[in-house]
């Protein structure tokens, strides 16, 4: 039975290892090969009479074909790792048995790359070559030397091996994934697949056609003026001899540390323009990581602690469609629950048909799915199967699924729409949306009562609940008195947002929150607003033809302007409170990172733009300011790298309030 499952696991592992090392295809997540690859390590551990050479347990990496092989001058190794803090702090108790207490660590990030060395003979660049299968390398030096972080020549005459992480970024990756989309060739799985592909062309010039950089890690140094005592000092070393090295790292006392670091770059990594998948952390003092040394494939001195994935695989079993506030019928993965990034995923966008059609998903399908900090997950790719092509087709409908109206192209996009302005699904989202923080920011009143109003007739359009009254309200399941009261309260209370807030409500085409907000300042009555021309509305900064058109449109149509009236009657407010602006932090920039306490992020945003202030969303060296609430961003980071001024909440509220 044992040997059934290690015989059947070594077979998948190699499989799966030879679609990711040598294909750059990979068949599953990261997650999944990590987990069967535990499950063999733990069961040959617990029978060693059943380790064969040919286990992936004790080889690294794999070989393509193509080009010449060098063997490594150094064996490069690959890292043990862990999704747990628990088998971290089991890792460091071994390394202080072997080396006493007190081993400091360097944190780095794990660079979600492809691995390589680099010689240099008196300093100048000789040899580069992938890790292959860590004593055999596929020798790539003309494509490195395409690479500009690689340095020919170093600042100082040296002989040494450096090891480092060759990446793409994320912006670079899209970018080729749009392009290869275009010319009609497969896009790449993820960054390090693009990286992997493109490193590995035997045409150098396609190489040099792409993004690509590298940061360097480890140097084995065989003659240089200074030999570093700690792998830290390397560090600095390398620097110092022209390499990029990655500016994230951190020395720490113990394990807490390295954990607290983990826990920090969790999140902290999706503003990175470059992919990550964990944290190396290393023994410090180079004469430790000597006196620990290496198992068969990695080095007992180094670990990886590996994030919760961003990927798994699951089953497809329903495609469904909804209908959006615009009209646009949009299709929703329903999949068999599975755990990722800390939460039970059960449905994924899909994007649009042409989505659907592109990754050739069909109902039945096993499919990955990717969640990348606080984005809806979403279908990235088919695993391939033998019973994929068994599956039938999936054909887009052709009738709304509400009120089956047939569905229509407009001109330019790729969404399908309902045809029926009046579809009933189109008339729930937009009254959804017209309570909605965004919005009218209306509270106690949500899917399930807009379902309910909506079903009894009592509401239709948003200028229906203005008309309702406490009555209304009781005839709803399970509405006491109390909440009807809350209810109608939290309506009334919405009249007097102010009118930018009016306009974001309206759900009209091409206007969202942000185009709102321009045109009001702009424009900030309604009485303005209806009599500006669609060349006035076109003048202002961000606001191209298609929006004045469409805004131009909206104010000129009957029914709209009927319904503004009603809204007049009904007491809504139709003027930004001018007298509120001022200038007092005129040509100051701001940016926000991290949670504030008294105020949400777009409530500061406002009370900026009302004082004069910009808000943006990136820092550079013109930012004024960096606010930071808790658990900031990296945004914090790159502001003190800048210089750039950091306000504490507090500082930031008395700045405000004296203004
Ligand atoms: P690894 O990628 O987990 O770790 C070792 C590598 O980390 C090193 O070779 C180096 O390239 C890299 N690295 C990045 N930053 C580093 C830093 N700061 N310091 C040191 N090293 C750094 O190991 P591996 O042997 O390359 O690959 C094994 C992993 O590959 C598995 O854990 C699995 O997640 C993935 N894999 C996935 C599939 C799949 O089908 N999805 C198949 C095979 C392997």
């Amino acid at each position: 039975m044992v040997l059934e499952r290690i015989k059947y696991l070594r077979d998948e592992l190699n499989k799966l290892g030879y679609n990711y090392y040598v294909l750059d295809n990979p068949l599953v997540s990261d997650y999944e090969y990590d987990n069967l690859y535990s499950e063999l390590k733990a069961l040959e551990e617990q029978n060693p009479e059943l380790v064969t050479p040919d286990s992936p347990t004790q080889r690294v990496g794999g070989i393509s074909s193509g080009f010449s092989e060098v063997k490594h001058k150094y064996r490069l190794y690959s890292l043990d790792n862990t999704y747990s803090y628990d088998e971290l702090k089991k890792w460091y108790e071994r390394v202080e048995k072997e080396c006493g207490s007190n081993i400091k660590l360097v944190c780095e990030l794990k660079i979600d790359g492809l691995a390589i060395a680099l010689t240099y003979r008196d300093g100048i660049f000789t040899q580069g070559a992938t890790r292959g299968n860590g004593i055999v390398g596929e020798e790539i030096t003309q494509n490195l030397k395409t690479i500009k972080a690689i340095p020919l020549k170093l600042f100082e005459n040296v002989d040494v091996e450096v090891r480092g992480e060759i990446y793409m970024p994320k912006t670079s990756f899209e970018k080729l994934n749009q392009e290869n989309l275009r010319n009609g060739e497969k896009p790449f799985a993820n960054p390090r697949n693009a990286a992997a592909g493109s490193l590995r062309q035997l045409d150098s010039t396609i190489t040099a056609k792409r993004d690509l950089s590298m940061f360097t890690y480890t140097a084995i140094i065989e003659r240089a003026n200074e030999i570093p005592a700690t792998h830290w000092e390397s560090l600095q070393y390398i620097k110092r001899l022209g390499f990029k090295t990655n500016p994230n790292i951190r020395l720490v006392d113990d394990i807490d540390g390295a954990i607290a670091f983990c826990k920090e770059w969790e999140t902290k990594r999706f503003d990175l323009d470059y992919a990550t998948d964990g944290v190396v952390i290393k023994v410090d003092s180079l004469a430790c990581q000597k006196e620990l040394g290496f198992t068969a494939r990695a080095p007992k001195w180094a670990t990886a602690f590996k994030f919760p994935p961003e990927e798994i695989s699951t089953r497809l079993t329903d495609i469904e469609i909804g209908v959006g506030k615009t009209g646009a019928v949009t299709p929703v993965a329903v999949l068999e629950p599975v755990q990722l990034a800390g939460s039970t995923v059960s449905r994924a966008s899909l994007h649009n048909f042409d989505e659907i059609k592109r990754l050739d998903v069909r109902i039945g399908d096993r499919v990955l799915i990717k969640k990348a900090a606080e984005i809806i997950p979403k279908v990235i790719k088919v695993v391939d199967s033998d019973e994929h092509e068994a599956l039938p087709i999936y054909e887009p409908p052709t009738l709304c699924p509400e009120c089956h109206s047939p569905l229509e192209y407009r001109e330019g996009e790729v969404n399908l729409y309902c045809s029926n302005e009046h579809c009933p699904s189109v008339l729930k989202a937009k009254l959804e949306y017209w309570v909605s923080k965004e919005a009218m920011d209306i509270d106690y009143i949500g899917p399930s009562v807009i379902e309910q109003l909506f079903n009894l007739g009592l509401v239709k359009v948003p200028i229906d609940f203005y008309k309702l009254s406490i009555d209304d309200f009781l005839k709803l399941d399970l509405v006491k008195e109390k909440s009807a009261q809350n209810m109608y309260n939290s309506i009334q209370e919405s009249k007097k947002r102010p009118f930018s807030r009016f306009v974001t409500a309206l759900s009209i085409r091409h206007v969202g929150k942000e185009t709102a907000d321009i045109i009001v300042n702009e424009y900030p009555s309604l009485n303005l607003l209806e009599n500006a021309s669609v060349e006035d509305l076109s003048t202002i900064e961000g606001i191209g033809d298609k929006i004045a058109k469409s805004i131009f449109e909206y104010f000129h149509k009957k029914e709209n302007l009927l319904m503004l009236e009603e809204f007049e009657i009904y007491g809504l407010n139709f003027e930004n409170n001018i007298i509120e602006r001022s200038s007092e932090l005129e040509g100051k920039t701001f940016v926000l990172t991290g949670t504030l306490s008294s105020m949400t992020r777009d409530e500061a945003a406002e009370k900026i733009k009302q004082k004069g202030g910009k808000v943006s969303s990136s820092v550079s060296k013109k930012t004024s300011y960096v606010v930071a609430g808790d658990n900031p961003g990296s945004k914090l980071d790159k502001a003190q790298n800048l210089g750039v001024i950091i306000l504490s909440e507090d500082e930031f509220l008395k700045m405000i309030i004296k203004t």
